[in-house]
């Protein structure tokens, strides 16, 4: 009798399986997704996007193990501003957050809500004190690790280092039970100051890849051009190359926990059946445009240009690298699209049609942080770059010149106007007054410790 109905629920399930396929599930679908995310990244210091310094093997074996966008841009070149925009699928001026110090209200509904009322267990692990269980990021999550651990050097204020966040997620994974799980892990190190452990900070000085030879001021604010943020200083140099060092040095250190918290995921036997993501909230002005050391400044390549892959090998495949342009919103209707999760109201696009050579979109916008002084409008290869501030306007050719070099506004004055007259009105900034919602005193406690307020 037993194994009769064992036969009939086996053939239902064939059934079943089989009527899945027919009735066009175009994708098989993952169980859980690992959302890994590190502040400050820029894509081009990978080994896997074509850096020259050894400072990724973890992650660029995960990259080889997936699909790597090879042009994909952040909303916005500020922590806040940038994440609110991938996790909530609009851009900064539908979510009103504009500033570090803004808080996501009921506007848009993130991916952790919509994997929350699917029934999956949310967490997240976050090294970042700009993203805390009032940002509006905390929604969706069941558990919202944001306790910061160790002071972080410079600055009156605490964050996580890598190590931390990787033993914290695998004991939220290995206390069992989890699957499946929507966890969100954001990994802080390459952010300034650029203070990698000991064993990390010699790794690439006086390399063959180390250019001595540009000393610094140390600047009196955060935001001098030309010169050493004040936050950014380091003990006894102001050698640039040094600092880039370090700043490697950070990559290398969070690579090395990122490879252990994919041993974890392996030993716990999760690999096969979570989709991995992995990307940046925004780069780092490392010397370019006379920005060193910086982010939130402008909308150009070093401080948008971010990576993103996504891992799972029956939908993604291995290796492949894609050249059509993506941006940050896109992410979170991917994600949704392949757990055939219904979502309303979004603003960016799937990646999946991509993957058959279809869909690619034909306008991307970005922004510098607070109040997006600097805009960039793409109409690929053309980027037009806007400084309201200093009221300048930029035009680049960006299958010519990734990196942003040549300005042609004054070669292409008619193509300039067309690609003006083009851009959606929603993204010319129109408010120059402070946009910022106001701030409680804790808050402004906790931004002016961290440098973002005077
Ligand atoms: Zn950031």
């Amino acid at each position: 009798m037993r194994s009769w109905l064992l036969s009939v629920l086996t053939l239902a399930l064939l059934f079943y399986s089989g009527w899945m396929i027919s009735c066009g599930e175009k994708y098989p679908r993952p169980q859980n997704v690992l959302f890994i995310t590190v502040d400050t990244l820029r894509a081009d210091h990978l080994g896997c996007y074509g850096y020259a310094r050894n400072t990724s093997p973890n992650i660029d074996r995960l990259a080889d193990a997936g699909t790597r966008f090879d042009r994909a841009i952040a909303q916005a070149s500020q922590t806040l501003p940038s994440f609110v925009s991938m996790m909530t699928s609009l851009y900064p001026d539908r979510t009103g957050v504009q500033f570090n110090a803004s808080l996501l209200g009921d506007t848009g509904k993130t991916l952790a809500e919509y994997f929350g009322e699917q029934g999956f267990q949310t967490a997240a692990v976050i090294s970042n004190p700009i993203i805390h269980n009032r940002s509006g990021l905390q929604r969706g999550f069941q558990h919202f690790d944001d306790k910061m651990t160790v002071r972080v050097f410079n600055r009156k204020a605490f964050e996580k280092k890598a190590s931390h966040v990787t033993e914290n997620a695998l004991a939220w994974l290995e206390a069992g039970g989890r699957s499946p799980f929507f966890l969100w892990l954001h990994y802080q190190d390459p952010h300034g100051p650029y203070t990698p452990p000991p064993l990390y900070q010699r790794s690439f000085v006086n390399d063959p890849h180390y250019r001595a030879g540009t000393v610094l001021e140390v600047g009196e604010s955060n935001w001098d051009r030309g010169k050493i943020p004040a936050y950014q200083k380091l003990p006894y140099e102001r050698d640039a190359a040094y600092y880039i060092a370090q700043y490697d040095g950070e990559i290398e250190y969070l690579d090395r926990q990122i490879g252990d918290l994919l041993a974890g995921l392996e030993s716990m036997g999760l690999k096969e059946e979570t989709l991995i993501v992995f990307t940046s909230d925004h780069g780092e002005s490392l010397g370019e445009n006379n920005l060193y050391f910086m982010h939130g400044v402008s909308a150009r390549a070093p401080e948008t240009n971010i990576p993103l892959f996504f891992v799972y090998p029956p939908v993604f495949t291995p290796g492949r690298i894609i050249r059509t342009p993506v941006e940050a919103v896109d992410i979170a209707p991917t994600i949704l699209d392949l757990f055939r999760i219904r979502h309303s109201a979004m603003e960016g696009r799937a990646v999946l049609p991509i993957l058959k050579g279809k869909g690619a979109k034909d306008f991307f916008y970005t922004q510098s942080g607070s109040g997006g002084w600097e805009r960039a409008f793409i109409f690929h290869p053309w980027k037009v770059v806007i400084n309201y501030r200093e009221n300048e306007t930029y035009l680049f050719n960006l299958d010519q010149d990734p990196g942003e070099e040549k300005n042609l506004v004054s070669e292409e004055e008619d193509l300039l106007q067309n690609l003006l007259d083009k851009i959606p009105g929603r993204f010319i900034k129109k408010d120059f007054e402070q946009e910022e919602s106001p701030l409680d005193e804790n808050m402004r406690r906790r931004m002016k410790a961290l440098g973002y307020l005077e």
